[in-house]
């Protein structure tokens, strides 16, 4: 189920949130029993909702694609079916934010983690090919994809909001270990995705049979939830959503050089309504690292349309 909200640049400039509505027990292919689904992904699904209400109405450079998908657990359907489509139609999509597992806050050994979100980025891109992996390999970009920067932006983001008292624990890999989302067709089809996920897993909530055993009660049910968190995960989406979403797209393509030059070159295609810029060298090195740098290497800034 989508719900579009057309920004100034069409399809042009696309940011999608999504979560998933569908739900399951221990075996994903049961269809009898009580699913409540409080967490996974019924976290998701209400962000993107109050995501939905609360942008309403703003103006918006980006068109915001609200998106409440299905069969997720049982091959990524809705998120395949998602990214498909916007590959058919052309959208030139800047930032996918999934939202999977956002409403708890307590953990499976009843460690308390109310103050961060993770966000999962992938390093090596899942759509590159042979040539693009040789330059990443050459340049030593594996930390430099759209989707880290996308991780990275969301981090600037909660840094900014305060009042959401989060941060952003960037995970530099796609998602947990041998765990997935709706966010990866997406990656494989090339577009920036990011997930959003809990500070801190509860597997007594997660993919299980509702039932009393060893003293605990299984099965994700409302009473795991911490709303007040959810609310800030909710928060943080949409102030990074209204973020990017009245700037400009970002460049199509970017390159670095310097080869026999004392300094880095960075060149960009123009984007029409863009300011161009770094605000600071020592951004640009933070941007590199991902740690704040004391040391700043020589960087000249040569946009294409400039030089
Ligand atoms: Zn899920």
């Amino acid at each position: 189920m989508l719900a579009v909200q057309k920004g100034k640049r069409g399809w042009d400039h696309v940011i999608i949130v999504a979560g998933h509505i569908d739900s399951r027990v221990t075996d994903p292919m049961n269809f009898t029993d009580d699913a409540p689904g409080a967490n996974d992904d019924g976290s998701g699904t209400a962000l993107v909702i109050e995501a939905a209400r609360v942008l309403a109405g703003e103006e918006m450079e980006a068109t915001i694609v609200y998106a409440l998908l299905s069969g997720e657990e049982q091959g990524l359907w809705g998120g395949t079916l998602l990214a498909e489509t916007a590959k058919e139609r052309g959208w030139k999509v800047s930032a996918m934010l999934n939202n999977d597992i956002v409403g708890n806050s307590t953990g499976t050994d009843g460690r308390v983690v109310n103050d961060r979100v993770r966000v999962f980025s992938e390093g090596i891109r899942a759509s590159e090919d042979i040539e693009a992996m040789m330059t990443r390999r050459g340049s030593g970009g594996e930390d430099d994809g759209p989707s880290r920067a996308l991780m990275r932006a969301a981090a600037r983001v909660a840094e900014k909001e305060e009042t959401t008292g989060l941060q952003v624990f960037g995970v530099r890999r796609p998602d947990r270990f041998r765990r997935g989302g709706d966010h990866l067709p997406a990656l494989e089809l090339g577009y920036p995705a990011v997930r959003f996920t809990v500070g801190v897993e509860n597997y007594v909530g997660q993919h299980q049979d509702l039932r009393s055993a060893d003293g605990l009660e299984y099965g994700d049910t409302v009473d795991k939830m911490d709303f007040d968190y959810l609310t800030r995960v909710t928060a943080l989406n949409i102030a990074t959503i209204r973020e990017l979403g009245t700037a400009p797209p970002a460049p199509e393509t970017a390159s670095l050089g310097g080869a026999v030059s004392s300094d880095t070159i960075v060149s960009w295609q123009s984007v029409e309504g863009a300011a161009w810029g770094i605000k600071s060298i020592g951004g640009a090195a933070t941007a590199a690292t991902g740690k704040k740098a004391g040391w700043s290497p020589p960087i000249r800034i040569v946009p294409l349309w400039k030089a």
